[in-house]
C-alpha cells in the first residue's frame, strides 16, 4: 500500500518529495497496466468460451471444447531438455513423437486430440457416442520411454533416441533405429530432415545428426590409431525386393543366405565416406532415386521401407565390425488396402503388414535374448537379421510417429498399441531381472 500525499505538501521543493511523487506515479501506472491486462485477459477468455461454445463455422466445436476442458486440468510438463547424458541406454527404447497440426488441418479446424503432459506419457482423447447419442471423450493413456510433443525439434528427438546408439557401433555392435507410423505422420521428416515445401533439408534429419556424431567419435585417437573408417549404404525394400538407392536407376539386388544363416545383399554399394558432407551427398542422391518418377513424395515411397546404414570398417576387413541402421518404415495404415479394389495396392498392404508384424516379433526375440529369431518372416527382418541377434551388444530404438488430428484417431491408436506391445515386453523382461 502506498500513501498518496496531499497536493499542498508536494508543492514544497524538497527533492525527497519529488522522488516520492514519481514513485507514486510509477506505482499507479503499473497498477493501471495490471488492471488493463486483467480486463483484457478476462475479455479474451469470455470471447474464447463464446467462440468455442457456438462457433458456427467449426463442425468440431463440441470435441474441441471437451478436449480443452480436459487439458485445462492437466499439469503440463513436457520434455524440453536437450541433454540425454546420464540416462541409461536401454537395449530397447520405444518413443512416440506427435507432429504439429499442418496448415491444412488448422484451416479446416481439425481438432488436436493428443495431449503430451510429460516426458513419458501421452493421452489420446477419442470421441465416442453414448447409447443416447450424446458425445463423450474416452481418454486412452499411454506410457513410453519418451514422448515428444509437437514443439520438440528433430535435434531433441535425436538426442534421446538415436544418439545414445552411436556408441554401440563403435563397440562392435549393431544399433538400429526405426521410424514407425502412418503415412503423413512425420517419419521422413524425422529421419531425413525437415521439409520446406517439397525441398528437404537433409542436415536436420536423424541420418545427418548421426553422421556428425559418428565422425566426432572416429576422430578420437583410439579409432585413428586403429585406422578405422566409415562406409554408407542406402537401400529400399519394396514388397519382397531390395533396391540399391546409391546406384543410378536403383537396380534390384539379390538377398542370399549362406550356410551359417548369414544374410548378404549381393552387390550392395558400400560407399566410403570421410566427412559429414559426403554422407549428406549420399543421402540426397539416395532420396532422389527413391522418389524419382513419382508425382508425389508420398505415393510409392510410403509403400516401401528405406534403410540407411553406416558401418565401421577396420583395415583388412571386408565386412563392417559395427553398424548403425536407420529405417524409415512403410506407412502402417490399413483401411485403404482393404477397401481398395486395386490388387497391387492390396498385395503391397499385405506385404507391409507382414513385415511390420515380423519386425515386432524380432524385437521381442531380441528383448528376450531368445535363440529363436523369426527373421525369415519378411525381407525387412531378413536383411536386418544382424540387428536382432547377438544379445546385449545390439540396441534398438523405435520412434512411433503420430498425427494429431481427430480423423487419424484409428491409425494413431493402432500405432500406439503396436509400440506399446514392443515396450510392454521390455518392461516384463526388466521385471524378471
Ligand atoms: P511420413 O514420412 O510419415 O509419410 P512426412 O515426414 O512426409 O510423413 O511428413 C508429412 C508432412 O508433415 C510433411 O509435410 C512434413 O514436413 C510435416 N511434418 C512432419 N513432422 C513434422 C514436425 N515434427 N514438424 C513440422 N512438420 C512436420
Ligand atoms: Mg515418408
Amino acid at each position: 500500500p502506498v500513501s498518496v500525499e496531499p497536493q499542498g505538501v508536494r508543492g514544497a521543493s524538497s527533492t525527497a518529495s519529488i522522488k516520492r511523487s514519481s514513485v507514486v506515479r510509477e506505482v499507479e501506472r503499473l497498477k493501471e497496466q495490471r488492471e488493463r491486462r486483467r480486463a483484457w485477459q478476462a475479455e479474451q477468455r469470455r470471447e474464447q468460451s463464446v467462440l468455442m461454445s457456438k462457433d458456427p463455422g467449426n463442425p468440431n466445436w463440441e470435441v474441441a471444447l471437451m478436449v480443452r476442458n480436459y487439458r485445462g486440468q492437466l499439469h503440463m510438463n513436457p520434455l524440453r531438455c536437450l541433454s540425454s547424458r546420464g540416462a541409461r541406454t536401454q537395449q530397447i527404447t520405444v518413443c512416440v513423437r506427435k507432429r504439429p497440426m499442418s496448415r491444412r488441418e488448422l484451416q479446416s479446424k481439425a481438432v488436436d486430440i493428443i495431449s503430451v503432459p510429460s516426458r513419458s506419457s501421452l493421452i489420446v482423447h477419442e470421441l465416442r457416442n453414448k447409447v443416447d447419442l450424446t458425445k463423450f471423450l474416452e481418454h486412452h493413456k499411454f506410457r513410453f520411454d519418451y514422448t515428444f510433443d509437437e514443439q520438440c525439434s528433430n535435434a531433441l528427438v535425436y538426442e534421446h533416441t538415436a544418439r545414445p546408439l552411436i556408441r554401440t557401433m563403435f563397440e562392435g555392435g549393431n544399433a538400429t533405429c526405426f521410424a514407425y507410423g502412418q503415412t503423413g505422420s512425420g517419419k521422413t521428416h524425422t529421419m531425413g530432415g525437415e521439409f520446406c515445401g517439397k525441398v528437404q533439408d537433409c542436415t536436420t534429419g536423424i541420418y545427418a545428426l548421426a553422421a556428425q556424431d559418428v565422425f566426432a567419435e572416429l576422430e578420437k585417437p583410439k579409432y585413428r590409431e586403429m585406422g578405422a573408417s566409415v562406409t554408407c549404404s542406402y537401400f529400399e525394400i519394396y514388397g519382397s525386393k531390395v533396391f540399391d538407392l546409391l546406384l543410378p536407376e536403383k537396380p534390384m539386388l539379390r538377398v542370399l543366405e549362406d550356410g551359417r544363416q548369414q544374410v548378404v545383399i549381393v552387390g550392395l554399394t558400400r560407399m566410403p565416406v570421410q566427412k559429414v558432407e559426403d554422407v549428406l551427398a549420399i543421402i540426397e542422391q539416395g532420396n532422389r532415386e527413391r522418389t524419382s518418377g513419382q508425382t508425389s513424395v508420398n505415393i510409392k515411397s510410403s509403400r516401401s521401407h528405406a534403410v540407411f546404414q553406416m558401418g565401421l570398417v577396420l583395415p583388412d576387413d571386408t565386412e563392417p565390425c559395427g553398424k548403425c541402421s536407420f529405417v524409415d518404415l512403410a506407412g502402417n495404415e490399413r483401411g485403404a488396402d482393404t477397401q481398395s479394389a486395386n490388387l497391387q495396392t492390396r498385395r503391397e498392404g499385405a506385404e507391409i503388414n507382414k513385415s511390420l508384424l515380423a519386425l515386432k516379433e524380432c524385437i521381442r526375440a531380441l528383448s528376450r535374448h531368445s535363440s529363436h529369431l523369426p527373421f525369415r518372416g519378411s525381407k525387412l527382418t531378413q536383411v536386418l537379421r544382424d540387428s536382432f541377434i547377438g544379445g546385449e551388444q545390439n540396441k534398438t530404438c523405435m520412434i512411433a510417429m503420430i498425427s494429431p488430428g481427430l480423423s487419424s484417431v484409428e491409425n494413431t491408436l493402432n500405432t500406439l498399441r503396436y509400440a506399446d506391445r514392443v515396450k510392454e515386453l521390455v518392461a516384463k523382461d526388466d521385471d524378471l531381472v
